[in-house]
């Protein structure tokens, strides 16, 4: 099985190095191709008016080969698919992300982009995030946890060859997880904001933060739900799809009953 592995924390990340020991733990011919530096939020960014430079770093994690790559996660997975790998992988793995891809967060994620992007090219996919966000964060036994999860899942029924899902993990040690829930996403909890403050010349400029929105959070109780299963300790396993036509809107097709153009 060949598994091509990336993320957007940057090649250095302890996530990536997790990630890439699980896949060697499944017994994988691994492959990271993954951005030189941090690209978080990057969501589905591609380069488009420079080039991008790819270069292959020495054997440092077991026998993968590592590939850095000057960038974004849906750059490395899109140059791995058409330039840099000489067949396609079995498997494409993202993470693990330092913070949790829940909810809303689910669309700004580079993780979870670069995930998809494998899926867009027929190959399935998972992207893996821990929700912790601090930076006290215990990151050894989380490969064996992630190779577990990844055995599951490969092993499952599908209703489609280029499956994709979306895992999180709880911000606690891997020994004291409670178990998996499926879920779905969160449908809205936003606290986006933004401290205003004053640069040294006088103008405005304004640093980006996120509200606690952890009242909001604890109204919801659905066990179902991503945000509420890794708050409760459980592993999110949300099944995902790329296809965002709604065809259920019910008045849109009397609006256009009489147009010509
Ligand atoms: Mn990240």
């Amino acid at each position: 099985m060949r598994i091509l592995i990336t993320n957007d924390d940057g090649m250095n990340a302890p996530g990536l190095v997790a990630l890439e020991s699980a896949a060697q733990r499944l017994g994988a011919e691994v492959y990271v191709v993954a951005p030189e530096r941090e690209q978080s939020a990057q969501s589905h960014a591609i380069t488009i008016r420079h080039p991008v430079f790819a270069h292959r770093l020495p054997l440092t994690h077991g026998e993968a080969m590592r590939i850095a790559v000057s960038g974004t996660p849906c750059d490395c997975v899109r140059l791995a698919m058409i330039k840099l790998l000489k067949l396609k992988p079995d498997l494409v793995l993202s993470g693990i992300n330092h913070g949790g891809n829940l909810g809303w967060n689910v669309f700004h994620s580079g993780t979870v982009s670069a995930a998809a992007e494998g899926h867009g090219f027929g190959v399935p996919a998972i992207a893996f995030s821990l929700a912790n966000w601090t930076n006290n964060v215990e990151w050894g036994g989380l490969d064996a946890l992630c190779a577990k999860l990844i055995k599951q899942l490969l092993a499952a029924k599908h209703s489609r060859p280029d499956w994709l899902y979306n895992v999180n993990l709880p911000p606690v040690p891997a020994e004291d997880v409670r178990g998996v829930r499926l879920t779905r996403q969160n449908p809205m909890v936003k606290g986006d904001n933004f401290i205003e403050r004053e640069a040294p010349d006088g103008r405005s400029y304004y640093w980006p933060i996120w509200d606690d929105v952890q009242a909001a959070r604890e109204a919801q109780t659905d066990p179902e739900i991503d945000t509420v299963a890794v708050r409760e300790g459980y592993i999110s396993v949300t099944p995902m799809r790329y296809e965002v036509s709604n065809m259920d809107e019910p008045g849109v097709e009397a609006a256009f009953k009489n147009f010509t153009a």
